[in-house]
């Protein structure tokens, strides 16, 4: 069965969402205020509406009580953003996403019950200064406040080097648990501690921001 989705305001975020789930063959509601947005959308999704989203009878009329996952990405406005998850959530939607303009705004989707806040703008923003500071970091996602999963590409100081020689997780606090051979381009999840560390393996590394911070300084960042 095709799961069901909202998406509401179809900017550059949301009409991506918008997009990517209609084109892997989701349901799609896609709403917005503005009738040329909803003209771009109405050959992408499976309906798309012109309506403001704060009104709760609007949303009851489309039906929005059915659809599993309601996905806000009304940016500017966050006053709208705040009131249209109150409703959604008092309609008892099962999953909503919000898109968060500020800390601020964040916080308070938090209290009123969004499940998931995202806020791309500065994740993204972190996931690429990680990768300013060295080639040899590929990606750097955030699991919570203070703890992240990154993908590296091994430094020059771990090549020839197996995982009992680095100790990572004695010295540095962090976990490697998986490694991608770049040679065969086989991932090896939950790696043997005498596996040997070749030029070109990408290492995937889990643990406290902090750690993976002296991890990332001490064996990944060479001298470039
Ligand atoms: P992005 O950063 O994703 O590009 P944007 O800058 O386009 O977003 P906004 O223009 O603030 O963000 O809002 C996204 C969309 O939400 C717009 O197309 C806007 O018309 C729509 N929108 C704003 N308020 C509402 C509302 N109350 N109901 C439905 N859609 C809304």
């Amino acid at each position: 069965m095709k799961r069901e989705f909202a998406v509401i305001g179809l900017g550059r975020f949301g009409g991506s969402i918008c997009r990517e789930l209609s084109e892997e063959g989701m349901e799609v509601l896609a709403i917005d205020t503005q009738e040329e947005k909803v003209n771009e959308f109405k050959e992408i999704a499976s309906h798309a509406v012109i309506a403001d989203a704060q009104d709760e009878k609007v949303l009851k009329e489309l039906g929005i009580r059915n659809i599993d996952h309601v996905i806000v990405a009304i940016g500017d406005n966050i006053q709208a953003s705040i009131l249209t998850t109150l409703m959604l959530k008092e309609l008892g939607i099962k999953k909503i996403t919000v898109k968060a303009q500020n800390d601020y705004h964040e916080k308070v989707l938090n209290k009123i019950g969004a499940d998931q806040v995202v806020h791309p703008e500065r994740d993204m923003g972190r996931r690429i200064a990680h990768s300013i500071i060295s080639n040899n970091i590929l990606d750097h996602l955030e699991l919570s406040d203070d703890h992240s999963i990154v993908e590296v590409k091994a430094g020059t100081k771990m090549i020839g080097q197996n995982l009992v020689d680095l100790d990572i997780r004695a010295n540095y606090g962090c976990n490697v648990v998986a490694i991608k051979h770049g040679k065969t381009n086989e991932i090896n999840v939950s790696p043997m501690a005498t596996e040997v560390i070749e030029p070109g393996d990408i290492l995937i590394v889990i643990g406290a921001d902090k750690d993976i911070s002296r991890f990332e300084k001490h064996l990944v960042v060479d001298d470039e």
